[in-house]
């Protein structure tokens, strides 16, 4: 029987129906149109549409937000207006099912441990680069969620003392020089180009051989290679998995190879490598209905 996951983003829940390979499928997508109780109802109404015609056996839910590693409190998720929300509680409760919920880029690096970029492996780093940094872990095959339920908050890493402030309230944070947002901030700062400037016009600068716009892309993606070799440090994970809109962009990954060999200058410390994440905009779907049934422990099929 599969599992239903449903992952609830800034602008949309996603949903569709997992089964143990990790195929999805009876895949939907609608908006999210509020907040707080509204968002809340928005979910079981989409959750509801599955359980009335099809056999699920567990529910997973993602979402852009803590979650308590005890109670499985969904402690902040700004995005959606909820605090101290005991979100898998409800749900069970309205659903008649066990539920699990758990962070959204976690689902996704569970997802491609699974059945992704990382199947096969014991270890799993996600990286997503978009307009920040997200991430997750799994060592030794399991989901680290950290003391606080947020373990992995890889964008937030102090990269740089006394560095640009971020959204956070600390400043230096790796996200803050090693995104689309450093891209354009960047290309700001040395006042590449007048007026607003996105990424991908660096990007295709570069591309073109405008040797300003080279040196912010190499300036950004020597920040991300800075990072990923911090990290090789603790955790020489081999190889890391890179997602999200610039993460997956061959043109910034060949960057960031080229950035990566150059802090390896010797073979005395584990290289890593990164590969290219595999499962698209459904991670967090799968992720989420496959943490489900395994932490619920009925075989999916
Ligand atoms: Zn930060």
């Amino acid at each position: 029987m599969p599992s239903l996951g449903i992952d609830i983003g800034g602008t949309k829940i996603a949903s569709g129906l997992v089964h143990s390979d990790g195929t999805v499928h009876e895949v939907r997508s609608r908006p999210v149109t509020g907040m707080g109780e509204t968002a809340l109802q928005q979910v079981l109404d989409v959750a509801r549409s599955y359980l009335a015609v099809h056999p699920v056996a567990h529910v997973g839910v993602a979402l852009p937000g803590g979650v308590d590693p005890k109670t499985r409190v969904v402690t902040t998720a700004p995005n959606l207006g909820w605090t101290d929300m005991s979100l898998a509680q409800r749900l069970s409760a309205a659903l008649d099912r066990q539920v699990h919920v758990e962070n959204d880029a976690n689902c996704a690096a569970w997802a491609e441990h699974r059945f992704g970029a990382g199947r096969g492996r014991t270890n799993t780093v996600l990286i997503t680069i978009g307009t920040g940094i997200g991430g997750g872990l799994v060592v030794s095959n399991r989901l680290l969620v950290g003391h606080h339920g947020l373990g992995a908050e890889l964008g937030h890493i102090p990269l740089v003392i006394g560095g640009h402030p971020c959204k956070c309230g600390a400043s230096g944070c790796w996200e803050q020089y090693a995104s689309g947002s450093a891209l354009r901030a960047e290309a700001r700062r040395r006042n590449w180009r007048p007026g607003p400037v996105t990424g991908e016009e660096v990007l295709r600068a570069a591309a073109d051989g405008d040797p300003a716009a080279v040196h912010i892309v190499e300036w950004v993606s020597g920040h991300l290679a800075h990072g990923l070799t911090t990290m090789a440090a603790f955790l020489d994970p081999g190889e890391v998995v890179l997602g999200g809109g610039l993460g997956s962009d061959k043109r910034f990954v060949e960057y960031v190879d080229t950035a990566l060999a150059a802090f390896h200058p010797s073979s005395s410390r584990g290289h890593v490598t990164v590969r290219p994440a595999e499962l698209g905009i459904h991670s967090g779907v799968i992720g989420a209905a496959d943490l489900a049934a395994t932490i619920h422990g009925s075989a999916h099929c």
